[in-house]
Parts: structure tokens; C-alpha cells; sequence
């Protein structure tokens, strides 16, 4: 898995903010920012959608709950 940049393209492609399970946090990009400090409800993960998770070679999800 290669390390995902954290730069403003990658930023505008995470899908989080679609995600019916995103926390209300004001946060986004978990995979890189890390986990929410809210309490996340967890369910249905749109990771695998994001052009970053395919790009990148991720196989994780939930980053809101797991962290980076
Ligand atoms: S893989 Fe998930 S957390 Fe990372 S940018 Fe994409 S939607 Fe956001
Ligand atoms: S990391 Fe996954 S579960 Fe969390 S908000 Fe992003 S897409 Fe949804």
C-alpha cells in the first residue's frame, strides 16, 4: 500500500462527506487526517468508491472509526 499524499486533489476526491456513517465533525480524508475524535455510528463505508482507496492501493475502511 503506497503512503497517500496529502495534498488538495486527493483532498476534493474523498467521498466521506456522502457517506451515510460520516460523523458530524467538521472532518473529512480520515485515511490520512486520522480517526474522528466524535463517536461514529458505524454501517455502510463508501471508502472503496473513493478514486484515493484505488488509487492508493487501500484495502482498509472506516477510517473515521479505525484511524489512518
Ligand atoms: S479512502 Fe475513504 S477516507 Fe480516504 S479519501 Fe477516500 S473516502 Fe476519504
Ligand atoms: S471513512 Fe468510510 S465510514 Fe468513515 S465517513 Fe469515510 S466513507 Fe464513511
Amino acid at each position: 500500500m503506497a503512503a497517500v499524499p496529502d495534498n488538495e486533489e486527493n483532498r476534493a476526491s474523498c467521498v466521506c462527506i456522502g457517506c451515510p456513517s460520516k460523523p458530524d465533525d467538521g472532518m473529512a480524508f480520515y485515511c490520512v487526517a486520522g480517526k474522528s475524535p466524535a463517536e461514529v455510528e458505524r454501517g455502510f463505508c463508501a471508502c472503496s468508491w473513493c478514486p484515493v482507496w484505488s488509487c492508493y492501493g487501500l484495502a482498509g475502511s472506516s477510517y473515521c472509526d479505525e484511524g489512518s
